[in-house]
């Protein structure tokens, strides 16, 4: 059994979906020591507990530990079981990263998946739905994938009360190299309100506008209505022909719109003003599906500690191995078949 820390480098819930993931792919049983020990409330919450219970539903797994709180868990899977599942994490958790975590196994079994996760779609700290669609997915499907996903429900954080679908069609996924962005395409905005006026998602908009002068058909909002709420949430967009970036805000109570916007519009500047394809978040996030191809490099602007962990993670597993190095102005990210 390989025995993970999950103090290590962030010490946050990703070493556990990676771990998780890893261990069904492989069908490699884990001990996960010190579960999300460097966070204020370490140990299983439901968005990690729901983790879990999905990649042991995918896999028929043993486990041990699989309670709110733990910080230690025993994962014995045993035969990936693709099929329809279904998977609701109870709060406001991220939806988006429970998929995360059974999509890369789902990807090798040996018949389609229907998976429908019901929880947060736009949360904090988190990949959004809209960062799936526009920044993550795109670069899947380049690589082979034959994925469908369907925001059904938007849930914004704090609310949550979200729905997604995801078909899965197995197949090989073929090397991504991802070393240039490719000509700009264009920059756009995207503001999801729910029990806000709508003054909020406007003067978003319009701020975003301003900073990066784009016209009208750029931007669009949405209602969701007072269903669920309150939330909002401003999404911008820079597409480039190789590769998109997402840059996500949150609104907040005594916050004005045009701060929340200003956040946004800062980092997808600092994003348009470098040159390194791969963004903060999409960098940690592509090492899996690198990792399923067998190979692959991209490049990024600097190594964050969530790339790192997820690095250094993906290196105790048998496979293809990750390697960080310094690459222009920024870092060379590659997955080569490992020597012997
Ligand atoms: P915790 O930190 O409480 O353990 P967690 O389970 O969300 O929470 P992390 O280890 O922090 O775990 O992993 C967060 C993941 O979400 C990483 O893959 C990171 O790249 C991604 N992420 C964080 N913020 C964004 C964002 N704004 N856009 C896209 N992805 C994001």
């Amino acid at each position: 059994m390989l025995t993970i820390n999950g103090a290590a480098g962030e010490g946050g819930g990703q070493i556990l979906r990676t771990a998780l993931s890893l261990s069904v792919l492989q069908r490699r049983p884990i001990r996960i020591e010190n579960i999300r020990a460097c966070r204020p409330k370490p140990g299983l919450m439901r968005q990690h507990l729901t983790c879990v219970k999905a990649a042991a539903q995918i896999s028929a797994a043993d486990v041990r530990g699989d309670v709110l709180g733990s910080t230690t868990l025993e994962f014995h899977p045993r035969a990936l079981a693709p099929g329809h599942h279904h998977f609701a994490i109870g709060t406001a958790g991220s939806a988006m990263l429970v998929l995360q975590t059974v999509l890369p196994p789902l990807l090798r079994a040996d018949a389609p998946s229907r998976i429908t996760i019901e929880g947060g779609t736009h949360n904090p700290l988190a990949p959004s739905a809209t960062f799936f669609e526009y920044a993550f997915l795109p670069r899947l499907r380049e690589m082979g994938a034959r994925v469908v996903f369907d925001c059904e429900r938007v849930g914004l954080f704090p609310a949550g009360g979200g729905r997604v679908v995801m078909i899965v069609e197995p197949g090989e996924l073929t090397p991504l190299a991802l070393l240039a962005r490719g000509e700009r395409i264009g920059i756009r905005a995207q503001a999801l309100i729910a029990g806000v006026p709508e003054h909020v998602a406007l003067r978003e908009l319009t701020h975003v506008a301003d900073c990066f002068r784009l016209r009208r058909e750029h931007l669009q909002h949405v209602d969701l209505g007072s269903r669920t709420g309150p939330g909002n949430v401003l999404s911008v967009i820079a597409e480039y022909r190789n590769v998109s970036e997402v840059a996500t805000a949150f609104g907040q109570r005594g916050v004005p719109a045009e701060a929340v916007a200003q956040g946004a519009c800062d980092e997808i500047q600092a994003y348009v003003d470098g040159t390194a394809p791969v963004g903060e978040h999409l960098s940690d996030q592509l090492l899996l599906p690198l990792w399923l191809a067998g190979e692959g490099e991209f490049q990024t602007a600097s190594i964050s500690g969530h790339l790192q962990t997820n690095a250094d993670l993906i290196n105790r597993f048998d496979g293809p191995r990750v390697a960080i190095r310094p690459d222009g102005n920024g870092h060379r990210v590659s997955v080569r078949a490992s020597p012997g």
